[in-house]
């Protein structure tokens, strides 16, 4: 796997780290492209396009966000779709739409498989995601059609989120505002899924979901930290051992 990252975010640095952490435990070998954050996006795709035609390596993953003067969807359109391990590119993106994917995105996978190994049936459930972004919201909405829930797409223009939050059994929160969705919200026996990742100024890191109150009323819930995000690293290893499967079957 090859894991590019421009410029010196702390937090993408952080991000990077574990994923290169990751491939060392499951003896995936990665390689680190780390470019200064002047690079042109002329010089990124020249780099993505290296990548793409070596045959060494079977997944490419490029860290988000990138700098302002780098049109990330340029970037992301650029990757090989069988190379894509974070399921971003359009291709990867409609085949998650009409349900015949190869990979799916880390974060709503690794959101569905915490579903399905805690034996909870999605089925008919009142499913409701907060938030609409194309790498959590949209795609993890899908997912959760796919599995026949009932679902309901929340974002920064819906009426009333506390009472469409308080209809659900089963809460994805992925929105990035801190503990937003408060006890109060939650039906008596939900499901809560807590995807946010906030750093407040005392340099605590929580979620989008007040846990302690949450947890008094759901059945079950996902901790911030140690909850969703160990899932999403998971779940790219999962995409690169995929790709790696796919690139070499007829070999
Ligand atoms: P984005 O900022 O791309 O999207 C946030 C979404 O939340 C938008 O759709 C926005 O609505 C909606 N929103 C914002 N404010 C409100 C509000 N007050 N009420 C209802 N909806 C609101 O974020 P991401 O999807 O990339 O990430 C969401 C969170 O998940 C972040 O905390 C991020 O750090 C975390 N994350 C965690 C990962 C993990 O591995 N655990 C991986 C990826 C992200 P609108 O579209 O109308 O603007």
């Amino acid at each position: 796997m090859a894991v590019v990252i421009v410029g010196d975010d702390p937090a993408s640095r952080i991000y990077v780290n574990n994923k290169k952490k990751a491939c060392e435990y499951v003896g995936i070998r990665s390689e680190e492209y780390a470019l200064p954050k002047e690079t042109t996006q002329e010089e990124l795709l020249a780099l993505i396009e290296k990548l793409n035609a070596d045959e060494g390596l079977d997944g490419i993953l490029c860290q988000l966000p990138l700098p302002k003067h780098i049109d990330e969807k340029a970037v992301i359109n650029a990757i090989r779709p069988d190379k894509d391990v974070d399921a971003f590119h359009p291709v990867n993106v409609g085949k998650i739409m009409i349900g015949d994917y190869d990979f799916l995105p880390c974060t709503p996978a690794g959101v569905m498989e915490l579903i399905y190994e805690s034996g909870i049936d999605i089925q008919g459930k009142e499913c409701v995601v907060v938030g609409r972004s194309n790498i959590v919201g949209k795609p993890m909405a899908m997912l959760l059609l796919h599995d026949h829930g009932t679902v309901t797409i929340c974002h920064s223009r819906t009426k009333d989120l506390a009472e469409t939050v308080r209809r659900a059994d089963i809460v994805v929160a992925a929105v990035g505002v801190p503990e937003l969705i408060r006890g109060d919200m939650i039906k008596e026996g939900a499901v809560v899924i807590d995807v946010g990742m906030n750093r407040l100024p005392d340099k605590r890191l929580v979620g989008d979901v007040a846990y302690e109150e949450a947890a008094e009323k759901a059945a079950a819930i996902t901790p911030v930290p140690g909850g969703v995000g160990p899932m999403t690293i998971a779940m790219l290893m999962k995409n690169t051992v995929k790709a790696a499967l796919l690139h070499h079957r007829d070999k």
